[in-house]
């Protein structure tokens, strides 16, 4: 992709209109002090901040037709490299359920200690929805108070759980799911993944290319996955109650008091194969998100009535409010699993 002469390097596939029009506030250097970045996980947010932030920075950005960024000035090497000093990064700390003020008090301090430098200084918040309100209000102040060389970039995946008053100080930018082809293309191409493998992580990744990369770079994290998938619609497909729960002790052996994110895998994952199900009762097999799974899945549809399979979504929608409501997720999957 070309921006004004220059040839972009962002490594990204897909939401070509996004990146397209965050070049352009970098070519006409009429920057936001404050990026929203909206998307589901995986989708490659991250990827075009980070080469949005290294472009940014780069020293010979404003030379004419120099590539963006240039990968050739000192800038460049330190962003390529992780060492540059004036990124920082915020995320939910490991076992924590929200951002604290002492960490957005950490950063704007690091901020501050550093604003002599003439340099952009690029701040990513990840997970966005998970600022405290305590948090929010700190990082208000400093939208509230701008200083044209810091630049925050937050990410989130929902614009209705980021404070009203944050959203409405931040360019807000859009990231959709791309197009399986696409997702295909970038696989066989950039990564040569085999054409049979790569057809299954397009379908399986949902439009999220970074998963689909994640599950090749990992071979087991997919292999656990396909196993998974395979149990649970054996399960969907057995008539027989004892059968149903063992292939349920067998995908879902722990007993979290609530749910975390093994038991919304799940729940995603039970989704998936019911949604399968009913596109190819609907012939429309080549838009099935478990491709490896497909005749399979072809036999169970036949088998399955459309009033069974209504049950399936109508129970899938009872057990997300009940884990929702904390009901321990034994009993919802135990629920679902016997199919009342
Ligand atoms: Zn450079």
């Amino acid at each position: 992709m070309e921006i004004q002469g220059h040839q972009l390097h962002w490594s990204h596939v897909g939401n070509e209109r996004v990146v397209r029009c965050w070049a352009a506030h970098l070519a006409s250097r009429q920057l936001a002090q404050s990026y929203l970045l909206i998307g589901p996980n995986d989708i490659g947010k991250a990827t075009v901040a980070k080469n949005f932030a290294r472009t940014l920075v780069c020293q010979r950005r404003d030379q004419p037709g120099v590539d963006w960024p240039c990968e050739q000035c000192s800038a460049c090497r330190q962003t390529a490299a992780g060492i540059y000093p004036d990124f920082y990064e915020i995320d939910l700390l490991p076992d924590k359920k929200m951002i604290s003020i002492e960490q957005i008090r950490q950063l704007l301090e690091k901020i501050s200690l550093s604003s002599f430098a003439d340099n952009y200084q690029v701040a990513i918040i990840r997970r966005a929805e998970a600022l405290s309100d305590s948090a929010a209000n700190a990082l208000l102040k400093s939208l509230e108070e701008p200083n044209p060389s810091v630049i925050f970039i937050l990410m989130t995946d929902s614009l209705s759980s980021v404070p009203g008053t944050i959203a409405s100080r931040s360019q807000i930018f859009r990231f959709y799911p791309v197009s399986a082809d696409l997702i295909y293309d970038y696989l066989v191409n950039e990564w040569g993944v085999n054409r049979e493998l790569a057809k299954n992580l397009a379908q399986v990744c949902l439009g999220r290319p970074n998963l689909a990369i994640r599950f090749f770079e990992q071979p087991d994290l997919f292999t656990a996955y396909c196993q998974m998938a395979e149990v649970l619609l054996k399960l969907i497909a057995s008539q027989s109650l004892s059968e149903r729960l063992l292939s349920l002790q067998q995908i879902y052996p722990k007993a979290n008091s609530t749910a975390g994110m093994a038991e919304w895998q799940l729940w995603q994952l039970w989704l998936g194969l019911a949604r399968d199900l009913l596109l190819i009762k609907q012939g429309q097999l080549p838009l099935i998100q478990h491709w490896f799974l497909r005749e399979r899945l072809v036999a169970t549809a036949e088998q399955i009535t459309w009033l069974n399979l209504l049950t399936i979504f109508t129970n899938l929608g009872a057990a997300r409010q009940y884990l929702l409501a904390n009901v321990q997720p034994n009993l919802v999957f135990h629920n679902l699993a016997a199919g009342n």
